[in-house]
Parts: C-alpha cells; sequence; structure tokens
C-alpha cells in the first residue's frame, strides 16, 4: 500500500484510491456484488432546490388558478415555504391560442 496517497482509499478493500462513484476503486467497482454492497449516494446537484420534494411525495397544494408569470411564481415560492408539492395536476395551464 503507498505510504504518501493523499487520496482517500476504496471503501471496500482499503488498498487503491476511490476514483469511482461509492467511494469504490475502479477494481471493485467493476464487480457487481461489491457495487451492491455500497449504496450510492444521490448526487449533489439533486438538491438544490428550495422545495423539500420535488419527487411527488409531498402534500399537494390546492390547484392554482394563476398563470403562468409572476402570479404563479409568488404561488410557487408560497408552495415551496410551507413544504407542499411545486405543481397540481390542476393547475391552470397557459392558453395555446
Ligand atoms: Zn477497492
Amino acid at each position: 500500500m503507498p505510504e504518501l496517497l493523499c487520496e482517500p482509499l476504496c471503501q471496500h478493500c482499503q488498498q487503491a484510491p476511490r476514483r469511482r462513484p461509492r467511494g469504490l476503486c475502479h477494481g471493485c467497482h467493476k464487480d457487481k456484488e461489491v457495487r451492491l454492497l455500497y449504496p450510492q449516494r444521490a448526487s449533489k446537484y439533486n438538491n438544490r432546490g428550495v422545495c423539500p420534494d420535488f419527487a411527488g411525495e409531498a402534500m399537494l397544494p390546492p390547484p392554482a388558478e394563476a398563470t403562468p408569470g409572476p402570479a404563479k411564481f409568488a404561488t410557487l415560492a408560497a408552495r415551496a415555504a410551507a413544504g407542499l408539492a411545486l405543481f397540481h395536476p390542476r393547475d391552470r395551464q397557459p392558453s395555446l391560442d
């Protein structure tokens, strides 16, 4: 094992630098059974919004009458602040005229 290695080591074999997702080295990451031992963490890029849940598990707000524009943005901000889902399936849709 290299002693002056600055990179963190693979969390499975502790022998090679972790250069693959899940904190694994190339060799361990290639092995599907080893990969399954280490769940993949959510990407830091997936958690940037103000709403706590974009995956549809937050409570639905009442449908909004506001059309897309400043009033709809205010509605979305209020929903996010309240921890509700941002969109309701029956939100007023823009007219396609
Ligand atoms: Zn490894």
